[in-house]
């Protein structure tokens, strides 16, 4: 990281419903991984109640860290709660002037809502002495930012858009004022593989020193994120290495921010063939997860949630027979259940899970956590169990994505038997 007090930023939000735990603080962690991108580097992130005396001692640890950009979200609309305005023009000492200029612009943004413009919306033209009025063009209250001492503050909105918008719109061209070098980064996503697994392979690998790394496990995939403010190529060297290193080259689900979800719509759209789902245990999750997939109706036929065995049996053809001998949750049950959804959607792929998701229902042979999976095909069909740790929404959502990525590696392992086959020919 460059030692400038010129990339340093503190991103600070102000409001008790914040620190009272009624809202997260998405618009720090929004505009943290924007400045992140712009190569600045975020000394606070801090979350405030709307209490003068608690902002006077963040203020004061702020400007004793030489920090050169405050961006402060929240606390500008016009009720008793919103005192960014007052707050801000004793922290410069600079006394509130009104902006007659904004009010038209306010009353407009009310009156076109429907909503009735009162007195009290007057306050939101109230800038302390020497700030710059920022346009809100998506809200009614306009912003403002103000530089005193080397410090500049920007007062932006606590509303996740107007914030997004203010920030993009007036924060972001001022930071490239500061000729900081922005970061190239490169995300690669990994799936089926433990972290301490992938963290030993990796270990092989040099990094150069300009090159940082972190790595975060979430639902789908480990993303192993490198970054670094030298070139575009020496991150790519970096992720090559990173591949080769790996004993099992299928656990790249993808190199350019892809999710594990996306990337099964893309094999299958590349193949032109479809899928189904038939879902006990996970109760149209897959299908869900598919769905949230613009262009996903190219490739995605439909879903059955057949959590009854009455359902496994009438909707997607399981003989009673097999429910009968195995049970619902046994291999033989979840590969008639991909058939099944195989055949009553005329897909390509199907997939389909039945577990014990919990947190009753276990027993010592079909314990809680224990999902039998299936992928079917024209060419293959399979099933694996797995016994997933956690409460029963973990349990679920394990699966969905143990059982697409299964789906994934089947659909590679097709096409790398379609080329072999093109080679040999
Ligand atoms: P308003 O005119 O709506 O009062 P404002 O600038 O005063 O705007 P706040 O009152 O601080 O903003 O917040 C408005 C709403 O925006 C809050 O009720 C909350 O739902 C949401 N919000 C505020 N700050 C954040 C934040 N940091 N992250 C996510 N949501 C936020
Ligand atoms: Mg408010």
């Amino acid at each position: 990281m460059q030692n400038n007090i010129d990339n340093k930023v503190a991103i600070v939000n102000l409001g008790t419903e914040l620190t009272q735990g009624f809202t997260l603080n998405t618009n720090a962690h929004w505009m943290a991984g924007r400045l992140r991108d712009l190569g600045f580097e975020v000394s606070y992130e801090i979350t405030l109640p709307d209490d003068a005396n608690v902002w006077s001692a963040t203020w004061e640890m702020i400007r004793n860290a030489h920090v050169q950009t405050v961006i402060l979200g929240g606390g500008l609309g016009p009720t008793e709660d919103d005192k960014t305005r007052s707050l801000v023009a004793e922290t410069f000492g600079e006394p509130l002037e009104f902006h007659e200029e904004c009010i038209p612009q306010i009353k407009a943004f009310i009156e076109k809502r429907g909503w009735k413009y009162s007195d009290a919306n007057k306050i939101q033209a109230y800038f302390p002495h020497g700030a710059k009025v920022l346009e809100n063009p998506v809200g009614t209250a306009p912003g403002f930012s103000i530089t005193k001492d080397g410090v500049t503050l920007f007062a932006v909105p606590g509303v996740p858009f107007e914030a997004r918008d203010m920030f993009d719109r007036h924060i972001v061209p001022f930071l490239q004022t500061k000729g900081v070098k922005p970061f190239f980064s490169r995300e690669l996503r990994l799936a089926g593989i433990f972290e301490s697994n992938m963290a030993e392979m990796f270990q092989k690998v040099q990094f150069p020193q300009s090159v940082s790394w972190s790595s975060l496990p979430v639902d789908d995939a480990i993303i192993f994120r490198t970054y670094t403010k030298e070139s575009a190529e020496v991150l790519q060297d970096v992720e090559r290495k990173l591949v080769e290193a790996l004993d099992d080259k299928l656990c790249v689900v993808s190199t350019d921010g892809k999710t594990l979800t996306e990337t099964v719509m893309d094999l299958l759209k590349s193949r032109g063939e479809t899928l189904s789902t038939a879902e006990s245990c996970t109760g149209g999750m897959i299908a869900s997860e598919m769905v949230n997939l613009a262009g996903v109706s190219e490739v995605f036929k439909g879903g059955a949630c057949t959590y009854w065995n009455e359902a496994k049996e009438n909707i997607v053809q399981v003989p009673r027979t097999v429910l009968e001998k195995h049970g619902a949750v046994s291999e033989e049950t979840v590969l008639a259940m991909a058939e099944g959804a195989q055949k009553a959607f005329h897909s390509d792929w199907a997939v389909a899970t039945s577990g014990v998701a919990g947190p009753d229902g276990g027993t010592a042979e079909k314990p809680v956590g224990l999902v039998w999976m299936a992928v079917a095909s024209k060419n293959k069909k399979f099933a694996f169990c797995k016994k997933f740790s956690g409460d029963r929404g973990q349990i679920r959502r394990k699966s969905v994505f143990k059982v697409l990525d299964a789906l994934r590696r089947a659909i590679l392992e097709e096409n790398e038997q379609k080329s072999t086959c093109t080679k040999v020919q």
